[in-house]
């Protein structure tokens, strides 16, 4: 096919006095802003609420972001209705037009970079360099559906003396986008861009503790051109409208990313036909994982351990591509924890808005005490060997070393989504890859190594959707590591890659005797 002439977002360098000068513009800029209030957004109309969300910055919960309001189920019907009444108009609406939309809000994306990386920093506790990697990533998402949405608008044909074929794509009706809080603009955007640029009218339902940078993008959405009821925003309780939403007969499409337990409950609520319903819902649900990265005897231990800690301890752990698992050949066992240990207890810990912060809060008080209970737990297991200090201040967790820890443990086997990592001991390298099957997830993994057998072997038999050799495993890039799991991590076919679109489409064949 046409080689592709994508290009990605660049990310802000603040090795320049100018950008550090603007994301502090930006930081300050925003921090006067906080404790506005945002409304859902309907059929184009803000509609007043009756009951709000406050979003409270994590790393001073004393300051509150903003004020959400919260849609009802009644509100939740109303958008379906909307979306209902668009979504003729909206397939109709050239691929060429909705790719100018998309492109459009990509360019606001990269206007207000500063400013959105300011909002993550003080709604979700996101450091500058990785909230500016996230804004990279959204822009990016924007620009290649536009583009592969092109690539794929026009079929294509078969032709035969008397008989003409031409395969192309429609689509599927109306779309429901459900996003967790971790990546709260990148992936919403994501989401909602594959699913307005192939036609389908679109319902954003955001994570509640990241709200306010959804009704962020929600903003830049609409000044990009989306018409009313063609993209709506809906902020609201997970648990009361997300069910209305995902049950609902005139619903096609869900795509969700989130935590395994709502996914799959997703899965089956949306295979049970509902009364009207004339058509099958199309789920795609990308879901946790209990990453590993496997260090063998020949790996550059410089590389392992400043891989393994930013994998691990990067954004507090607290993302799905997170290395929460390490397993270590028995003969560089030792070496390597204490190098693991050392590099650990230097991170900077701190308010995710000061320049030199590398590690930030957790996202709100249930999270930390969640993983407070998998800290506990993991006492019992197996051997803490580090609990690095945290401020008193704010939902800090501390970045936590278990050693010694059997593959069956619950900390071994279970996301906990925060910044506790188990080190686990191997005898062979078949062994190492054999417990980093082991679990329920298969979304990345990593391999330290100079060794090209084991190399080979990675390559052939660690069961994850995306691995990585001799690097970290996290911040994977639209376009160059497209990227989605398998087994519980979800289904459906990787994010930023070439197969993404299609799963959001209905594919047709016109036969015509001439
Ligand atoms: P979550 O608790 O599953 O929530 C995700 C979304 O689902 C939120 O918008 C939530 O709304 C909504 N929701 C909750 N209950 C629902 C229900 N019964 N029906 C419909 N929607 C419902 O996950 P999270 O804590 O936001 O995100 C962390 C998880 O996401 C982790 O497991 C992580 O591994 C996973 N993740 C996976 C990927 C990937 O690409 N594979 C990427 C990022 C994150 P409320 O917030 O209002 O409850």
């Amino acid at each position: 096919g046409k080689t592709s002439t994508f290009v990605n977002a660049a990310n802000s360098d603040y090795a320049r006095a100018s950008q550090r000068e603007a994301i502090q513009a930006a930081l300050i800029h925003v921090h006067r802003q906080l404790g506005q209030t945002y409304t859902p957004i309907i059929n184009g109309d803000r509609v007043n609420p009756r009951e709000y969300s406050e979003s409270l910055n994590p790393s001073q919960p004393e300051e509150i972001v903003g004020r959400v309001g919260l849609a009802t189920i009644e509100d939740a019907e109303h958008a379906i209705r909307a979306a209902k009444a668009a979504q003729a108009q909206w397939q109709q609406t050239s691929v060429a037009e909705r790719a100018t939309l998309l492109r459009r809000a990509a360019d606001l994306l990269e206007a207000q970079r500063h400013e959105l990386v300011a909002w993550m920093c003080y709604e979700v506790g996101k450091v500058v360099a990785e909230g500016d990697a996230e804004v990279s990533e959204a822009v990016d998402f924007c620009r290649y559906y536009a583009d592969e949405m092109e690539r794929l608008s026009s079929g294509y044909d078969r032709n035969f003396p008397g008989e003409t074929n031409h395969y192309h794509y429609q689509g599927r009706g109306l779309a429901v986008v459900i996003s967790p809080w971790n990546f709260p603009l990148a992936i919403p955007t994501g989401m909602t861009a594959a699913a307005l640029v192939t036609g389908n009218c679109t319902i954003l339902k955001p994570a509640d503790p990241a709200a306010v940078v959804a009704a962020k993008l929600a903003e830049i959405l609409m000044a990009a051109g989306f018409p009313p009821g063609v993209f709506q925003f809906l902020p609201g309780r997970g648990s009361v409208i997300g069910p209305y939403l995902t049950q609902h007969p005139d619903v096609h499409l869900i795509a969700f990313t989130g935590s395994q337990e709502v996914g799959c409950r997703i899965i089956a609520e949306a295979a049970v036909l509902q009364r009207g319903q004339s058509h099958i819902k199309r789920v795609i649900a990308e879901m946790g994982g209990k990453n590993a990265i496997i260090i063998d005897e020949s790996a550059d231990l410089d590389q392992a351990v400043a891989g393994v800690v930013q994998s691990a301890f990067g954004y507090s752990g607290q993302k799905c591509s997170a290395c929460s698992r390490v397993i270590v050949l028995e003969s560089i066992y030792k070496p390597f924890v204490e190098r693991l240990v050392a590099a650990t207890q230097s991170l900077n810990i701190g308010p995710a808005h000061l320049p030199s912060t590398r590690v930030g809060p957790v996202v709100t008080a249930a999270a930390r005490d969640r993983i407070q209970e998998y800290i506990a737990k993991g006492q019992q297991e197996a051997e803490l060997l580090l609990s690095v200090p945290v401020p008193e201040m704010g939902y800090f967790v501390s970045p936590t070393i278990f050693t010694n820890v059997p593959p069956t443990a619950t900390i071994a086997q279970e996301e906990i989504f925060g910044p506790v990592l188990a080190v686990l001991r191997a005898e062979t390298f078949t062994q190492a890859l054999a417990i980093a099957n082991a679990t329920a997830y298969a979304l990345t993994g990593g391999l330290y190594s100079r060794t090209p057998s084991h190399i080979q072997q990675a390559k052939a038999q660690f069961a994850v959707g995306n691995l990585y050799i001799n690097r970290g495993i996290t911040g994977a890039i639209v376009d160059r590591q497209p990227f989605g799991g398998f087994k519980l991590s979800g289904i459906g076919s990787k994010a930023g890659g070439r197969d993404y679109l299609l799963q959001f489409l209905e594919p047709r064949v016109i036969t015509e005797n001439v």
